[in-house]
């Protein structure tokens, strides 16, 4: 079972290369912000309940966050290993994971941060929308700045957390996508 962390900042290209993994090593991608968007999308209550939260690029609580993951960790398909994309994004979520992986005897692998420049995330996220079509309402460039805000305070705290636990692995996010591939293959021995 391979387990692997993905952090970074909005528009890191986590969602890239988590799928790009997910298919060269079996494993399964959870993606927390499309969780939550597919409950919005079915207009469920807890859809209803962490949309506005989601379009003010604000978190949402860690009790919902962390309850959506730990039901879906146990699930056949994650049998192989996750790659967490976009959890865990505060200190308590990062407990919260540490507690799970425990108690289900689940082991992590690897955290992977991708790192790029504020500066080149607000284009990136213009492109992808110009690309994708698929356009977020958390996209918007104010909201983009707070979601970004957001990891600086809350979810940075990580990295010397997952340091200190001898997994973190910091990847030049800047690079050209095959060559961010590359790097992330090395440090998974592929
Ligand atoms: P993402 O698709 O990862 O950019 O997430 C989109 C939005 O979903 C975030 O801006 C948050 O509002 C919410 N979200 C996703 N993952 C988490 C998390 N681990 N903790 C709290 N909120 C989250």
């Amino acid at each position: 079972m391979l387990n692997i962390v993905f952090l970074g900042p909005p528009g890191a290209g986590k969602g890239t290369q988590s799928k790009i993994i997910e298919d060269a090593f079996g494993l399964k991608q959870l993606s927390t912000g499309a969780m939550f968007r597919a409950e919005i999308a079915a207009g469920t209550p807890l859809g209803l309940q962490v949309k506005s939260v989601m379009d003010a690029g604000s978190l949402v609580s860690d009790d919902i966050t962390d309850d959506i993951i730990r039901r879906r960790i146990t699930q056949p398909d994650c049998k192989n290993g996750v790659i967490l994309d976009g959890f865990p994004r505060t200190i308590p979520q990062a407990e919260a994971l540490d507690e799970m992986f425990a108690e289900f005897g689940f082991k992590l692998y690897a955290v992977l941060q991708l790192v790029v420049d504020d500066a080149i995330l607000l284009g990136r996220i213009q492109e992808r929308d110009a690309q994708s079509g698929e356009r977020r309402p958390d996209d918007d460039p104010e909201i983009l700045k707070k979601r970004l805000a957001a990891y600086h305070s809350q979810t940075a705290p990580l990295l010397p957390f997952y340091k200190a636990k001898g997994l973190l692995h910091k990847i030049d996010g800047m690079m050209p996508v095959d060559q961010v591939t590359a790097e992330i293959f090395r440090i998974l021995k592929k």
